[in-house]
Formats: structure tokens, sequence, C-alpha cells
């Protein structure tokens, strides 16, 4: 029998894509496949060749020899793609992937059956450094997948139940026998009509059009722990994906950021912040009214204040996450020094620097201050 053009064989142009090509291997698979052509006797041959062009068109090296050198040279079993080699199905190993190929079924077999627990999510949660400080309570809208109410997630209308698979009697799977040059192989695959399941939903919820879960916004309440650290994950158990067929739901992962604070810089449980104070100001010392994460707060700073000079603010900071003390604000002071100063103001800085060395520099400011 001469070959025929693979890509024939496919019904598929030279140029088509992977993607064409494996939906148009699809569809002639369930079209050609031999247990659905028991009067067809050359059923096996049919679906052989199938295998073969589908073979090589879907592996590109494969594809690529293909197209330069024609079908002969794949004749004489001289090239195998894959480990495998091709008969009709190279090795068992192969038949699983075949099947699934078929009937869409994501798993072989007997995984398909009992309780699939749920997915589990992720929840970006983006905080303030206030809300890290104080901890709390916040509402996130989490969509999801939930048990269908209606069918409490059997996938069948309430008051109709899933019936046993007529066609593997509730196993999930069947056995299969085919011929081939080789021989005759017998085989287990996934049931097509239950999908694996060994029910079949006669009558499908309305709701869940049978799937037994639906997808909704579920509203959620979360609690940021105090000292919550930026990158932390949290946990909320049984808070993602509902499982299928009694199987338990997966869990919520709410990933934590802290949003960048337009005063404070987090380090550790302590918080830093700068504070422009006046030339005045640290000259003769005095009190600051400073921003703190709870509200104002004073600070009081000695005479003679040097810029950069850090002070601390006991407990101003966040809490340890396990609840071990608080940590401190750190401030730190920026002197300013003044831009625009009035003739007056210009004139008493002379006077200043005119009173020489004999006095220290904090003596004569409080005077020249002093003296207005
Ligand atoms: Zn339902
Ligand atoms: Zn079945």
């Amino acid at each position: 029998m001469p070959k025929r053009d693979y890509y024939e064989v496919l019904g598929v142009s030279r140029d088509a894509s992977p993607e064409e090509i494996k939906k148009a291997y699809r569809r002639l698979a369930r079209q050609l496949h031999p247990d659905v052509n028991k009067s067809d006797p050359n059923a096996a041959e049919k679906f052989k060749e199938l295998n073969e062009a589908y073979q090589v068109l879907s592996d590109p090296e494969a594809r690529a020899k293909y197209d330069r050198f024609g079908p002969e040279s794949f004749e004489q079993g001289g090239f195998a793609p894959g480990a495998g080699g091709f008969g009709p199905f190279g090795d068992f190993g192969d038949l699983g992937d075949l099947f699934d190929l078929f009937f869409g079924t994501r798993t072989a077999g007997r995984a398909q059956r009992g309780p699939v627990p749920g997915a589990d999510l992720r929840y970006d949660l983006s905080v303030t450094l206030e809300e890290v400080a104080r901890g709390g309570e916040r509402e996130i809208e989490v969509p999801r997948a939930e048990t269908c109410e209606r069918c409490r997630g059997s996938g069948a209308e309430p008051g109709t139940a899933p019936r046993t698979c007529g066609r593997c009697g509730g196993r999930g799977e069947v056995q299969f026998a085919q011929s081939t040059g080789f021989g005759r192989f017998v085989s287990v695959r996934t049931c097509e009509v239950c999908q694996g399941e060994g029910t079949v939903i006669e009558t499908p919820c309305r709701q869940c059009r049978g799937e037994g879960v639906v997808r909704k916004v579920r509203r959620l309440k979360v609690t940021i722990p105090p000292g919550v650290e930026d990158g932390t994950r949290l946990r909320i158990a049984g808070g993602g994906e509902a499982g299928r067929r009694g199987g338990p739901p997966g869990d919520l992962y709410l990933y934590v950021t802290v949003r960048p604070h337009p005063i404070f810089q987090r380090q550790g449980n302590d918080v830093l912040c700068e504070i422009p104070i006046s030339f005045t100001q640290a000259a003769l010392g005095g009190v600051l009214e400073v921003p703190t994460l709870d509200g104002r707060a004073e600070l009081r700073i000695p005479e003679g204040t040097q810029t950069g000079t850090v002070f601390r603010l006991r407990g101003k900071g966040l809490p340890g996450l396990h609840g071990r003390g608080r940590g401190d604000q750190q401030v730190r002071v920026r002197v300013v020094t003044p831009t625009h100063l009035s003739p007056r103001q210009k004139e008493l800085l002379r006077q200043l620097e005119a009173e020489g060395e004999g006095k220290d520099f904090l003596g004569k400011m409080k005077d020249a201050l002093g003296r207005h």
C-alpha cells in the first residue's frame, strides 16, 4: 500500500501550526478509532496511519526531516521519533498519553476517581505601615470556585442522582484490545463515557451545569497581624477553591506587601524618619512636635544639636510579630540653613560673627536671638 502524504492523512496544509495539527489529530482519532469502527476491517490500518502521521508531524525535528526528505526517510523502521518508535502505539508507556489526547482527560485512569482537593489561591495584600503598627482586619474579595449549593456538589439536579456508568460498570476504566501487526495488546484506559468517574449525571444541576462547583466572588475578612513583615505569606486554611467529589478545599495564601510610607522607613521593628529643624532650634534646643505612627509626639532636643543627630522615641516603632515589645522611632534631625533672611536677621548674624572668639557659639547665638 503506497504511503499517503502525512499532511493529507491529517487533512491539514503543509504550513499548519502545531496547534492545528493537534486539533486535526484529536478530531480524526475520535472518528477513526477502531473501537467505534468495528464494522470496518481497515479501521486499525487507518488508525495506525493517522498515528504515524501525527507522531511525525507533531515532532518538530521529525517534521522538518519529513518536509525535506519525504515519507521515504521514514520507512523500513529506520527512523523512530521519540524513544518508543512507532507501531500504532510505539510502546505501552505512550498509550496513556495517547488516550489522554483522545478524550481530553487530564490524568490517566484511576487518578480521576474519588475526591479531588481544591486548588490553592494567592491573593496579594498591600498594607500600610499604620496597619502594620496596629494590626487589624481587612475585607477582601476573592473570586473562587465554591461547592454548588443547589446540588451540594454532586452535579446532579436535586431529586435526581448520578447513575452508575453503563460503559464501564462504575469502574471508571475499560479494557481495551487492539490488534496490530505486532500482535494483540490488551490495555486499560479511562472510560470515555464517564471520564473515569464511574458515574454519569443524566440530569445536570441547573445551577452549576453538572460541575458541582460554581464561581463566586467571596468577601472574606482577613486579619493583619501586628508587626507583619513585607513579603510574609499568610495561609488561610480552606480559603481556596472548593474540592470536588467531597475533596477538601484548597488554601488561600495572602502575600503581604507593605506599601512605602511618605514619612517613615522601616528597619526591623524600628521606624526611621527625618525631621527638618531650623537653625535656631538646633542652636537653642527645645521641644519638637514629630509625627509618629500613632499621632503626634513631643521630642525634646538639647541645645547645640548637630545636623544628622538621631534621637529615639522609645516604643513608638512597630510591634514584634510575636507580641514581644515594640520597636522605637528613630528621628534624624536635619538643620535647615536659612535662605531668605530679612535685613534685621542678617544684621544679627553679622553681629554674632563679629563677637569673635571669646564667647562660644551658643552663647553668642542666645545673646543675639534674645536681643529682639
Ligand atoms: Zn449544582
Ligand atoms: Zn464509565
